[in-house]
C-alpha cells in the first residue's frame, strides 16, 4: 500500500516507508521513529490536532511489548 511520503502524526518528510503486512505500513520518522500504522488509521488521525496524534503514537508504544514495533490500529483512535 501507498502512502504520502509525509508522517501520519507530525506530517514531516520521512525518512522510509517499507510495505507490511496487508493493509498495514511501517513508517521510519526521524521525530517519531519507527512504528506501524494501518490504513484506516491515517485517515482517522487526519481529523486530530498534532498534540492528539502524537497522544495516540504515544499509546501504541505503550502497548508495544519490549522489541515489538508499537502500532496504530483505528482501536488507538
Ligand atoms: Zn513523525
Amino acid at each position: 500500500m501507498l502512502v504520502s511520503n509525509m508522517c501520519p502524526i507530525s506530517q514531516e518528510p520521512i525518512e522510509k516507508e517499507i510495505p507490511g503486512t496487508a493493509d498495514v505500513v511501517e513508517i521510519i520518522c526521524p521525530t517519531c521513529g519507527r512504528f506501524r500504522i494501518t490504513g484506516s488509521a491515517i485517515i482517522g488521525l487526519k481529523v486530530h490536532r498534532l498534540e492528539v496524534r502524537a497522544e495516540i503514537l504515544e499509546r501504541a508504544k505503550e502497548a508495544a511489548r519490549e522489541g515489538e514495533i508499537p502500532q496504530i490500529n483505528s482501536g488507538h483512535l
